[in-house]
């Protein structure tokens, strides 16, 4: 939060919300100005609470925080889109689940703008109470979030010659982030079989906006590919992330 201001309204999705102290929630929110907050809902479990109806999963909430010493603490919240079919439907809200868990692995705790990333999650959100087609909507949200923080899969040229990408079978490397050729394969270790198909709906995904890609009809072995891809690379990113504030830690310790 910026040390200027006291208090401060926003917009803001629940990401997360644990139980704190005997009577409070501790919630982790995402703004479009601020990033990711922990904000305490003083009270919000007693039966009586007005504020606890309005800090559902997975909802967005137009707030007024204050800021505390650790914490920011929620002094008002007032639901805007309860995205109520996350709630009537498991798979849905499973979805919404695993898109709020990437962006909360993703981000950090620093005050800066996400609106980018703010307005993805937002969308997302709304996909999934609609859409058919929860998985194109999942693997969407995956390439895009993927972008807007800093890993972009590279898939117009190779990664290792820097050659544009031949609509061919190829190979994706997640140490280097993208494609792959044939011809530069030899030289690489841990590389994934990217078929043609997979590569050309990766692609399509990644430089269209959701209203040409919605109406796709992408057959079920296709969609398990992207899924292998997709969610290879992101466990890889964040077993990295994990490994690298390991590491941080651990210098932080010896000096
Ligand atoms: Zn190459």
């Amino acid at each position: 939060m910026a040390r200027t201001e006291r208090a401060f309204r926003t917009d803001a999705i629940i990401l997360k919300r644990r139980d704190f102290n005997e009577a409070d929630r501790l919630l982790t929110v995402f703004t479009p100005k601020h990033g990711k907050i922990d904000v305490i809902a003083k009270g919000a479990r007693k039966p009586t609470s007005t504020k606890a109806g309005h800090v559902e999963l997975f909802t967005r909430v137009d707030m007024l925080i204050h800021r505390g010493r650790d914490f920011g603490i929620l002094s008002q919240a007032e639901m805007v889109e309860p995205f109520l079919a996350l709630r009537d439907d498991l798979q849905r809200g499973a979805y919404a689940s695993y898109a709020a868990e990437l962006v909360d692995r993703f981000t950090g705790s620093e005050d800066e703008d996400q609106r980018h990333l703010y307005n993805l999650l937002d969308s997302t959100l709304q996909r999934l109470c609609e859409e058919d087609d929860l998985r194109l909507v999942i693997r969407y949200f995956e390439i895009h979030l993927l972008g807007l923080a800093g890993f972009q899969p590279e898939l117009n040229e190779c990664v290792i010659g820097r050659e544009p990408v031949m609509p061919e079978d190829q190979y994706f490397s997640y140490v280097e982030g993208g494609v792959i050729c044939v011809r530069h394969a030899v030289r690489t270790g841990q590389l994934i079989d990217l078929p043609m198909v997979t590569l050309k709906l990766l692609r399509h995904m990644q430089r269209s906006p959701f209203s040409k890609v919605r109406s796709l009809k992408v057959a079920s072995n296709l969609h398990e590919d992207a899924e292998r891809i997709l969610l290879g690379y992101i466990t890889f990113l964040l077993e990295r992330r994990l490994e690298s504030v390991d590491f941080i830690r651990r210098l932080r310790q010896e000096t």
